[in-house]
């Protein structure tokens, strides 16, 4: 590969209508206009992209498209006084991998408003084992915060709680100090939980209720959900008074059931999360945060480094509901 020329996965649909990845070259004339250039060093795999892997058109809106709503590396080229050739930047959210060429690709074009400075205790590498997955569970931690909830004030649940999302809302609950019961389908995992700093588990039939209620016993103080349908629904009705959910996810599905006594017996909040387009500020705050008294000591237990030829079957695994932590792309991995 000439120096000019650089490697991306890329999603194509053929002419019979099959949707593939593949390892593909490209030159920087390709890479839509951007006020930086950056050499990409980390990805990651969310959800997300394993969506738009998919050919999913919600996410995938026109194809070819190249994934990846993280990326992490080294300014190229910039024609933004704000960063320089050398500085290293996280690139999350807003267009990229979904209207906009993502971090699947060892370059990246960015408007500059959209890049955060690496914050000083942070690696790369720590960057993107937190990625979109770290940031949105800070969000929904932030979110619980803000609603008064504190560490003596009655567990907080976590749903989906080996996936990315959730194993960091667990890492993060924990670090703060609050109990945390994690909610997993994956029996096999309850040690790896517990080692996350999960001082309960429950499997994902504890939100299954023959004849639900508008509200159940009221079991804990809050939640962070990633699953949505039934698991928000019944989750909702097990919060105790002026408890709060923060609502991220859809794995399990997109519906919700509930009525409003949740809310006028109990006074329940729930915070919907959006990661995309956090404002600027507060991203900034958040990232720094994670750097700092945030900052997570145990990523290395929940990364698992994998080259852009490897992520095909890690998308696979994702769409199963069979991930646990989080996949990191090392583009030096060959
Ligand atoms: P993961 O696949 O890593 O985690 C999802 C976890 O949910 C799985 O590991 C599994 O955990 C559980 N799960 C999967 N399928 C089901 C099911 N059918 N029923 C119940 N539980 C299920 O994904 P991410 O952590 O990357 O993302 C989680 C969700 O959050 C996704 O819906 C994603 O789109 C959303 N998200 C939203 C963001 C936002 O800005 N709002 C940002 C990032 C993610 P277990 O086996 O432990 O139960």
């Amino acid at each position: 590969m000439s120096s000019q020329r650089f490697r991306c996965l890329l999603v194509e649909k053929s002419a019979a209508g099959e949707i593939s990845l593949q390892l593909t070259e490209h030159s920087r004339e390709e890479l839509p206009p951007g006020d930086v250039l950056i050499q990409v060093r980390y990805s990651s795999l969310n959800y997300k992209d394993a969506l738009a892997a998919s050919g999913n058109p919600a996410i995938a809106k026109t194809l070819p498209h190249v994934p990846g709503i993280d990326a992490a590396g080294v300014v190229l080229e910039s024609c933004d006084p704000r960063f320089r050739p050398g500085d290293e930047v996280i690139a999350t959210g807003h267009e990229f991998g979904v209207e906009r060429w993502g971090g699947w690709s060892e370059r990246l074009t960015s408007p500059a408003n959209w890049l955060v400075p690496l914050p000083r205790g942070l690696s790369l590498l720590d960057a993107m084992t937190l990625g979109t997955a770290g940031f949105t569970a800070a969000q929904c931690v932030q979110a619980l915060l803000h609603q008064g909830l504190t560490s003596d004030g009655g567990e907080i649940v976590v749903t989906g709680a080996t996936g990315g999302v959730g194993s960091l809302a667990v890492m993060l609950l924990h670090h703060l100090g609050f109990p945390v019961v994690a909610v997993t389908g994956k029996a096999e995992r309850k040690d790896w939980l517990r080692s996350l700093g999960a001082d309960r588990i429950e499997g994902r039939d504890l939100f299954t209720i023959t004849k639900p209620r508008p509200l159940q016993s009221a079991l804990f103080a809050g939640g962070i959900d990633t699953v949505g349908g039934a698991t928000l629904s019944t989750l909702c009705t097990m919060i105790s008074h002026r408890g709060c959910v923060a609502c991220c996810g859809m794995a399990g599905g997109a519906d919700l059931q509930l009525t409003v006594f949740p809310f006028i017996l109990r006074g329940l909040t729930l915070a919907g999360i959006d990661s995309a387009w956090c404002p600027d500020a507060e991203r900034a705050t958040i990232w720094n945060r994670l750097a700092g008294e945030w900052r997570l000591d145990q990523l290395v237990e929940i990364r698992r480094l994998v080259s852009l030829s490897e992520l095909s079957d890690c998308v696979t695994q994702i769409l199963r509901g069979e991930n646990t932590g989080r996949v990191v792309v090392d583009f030096e991995k060959s």
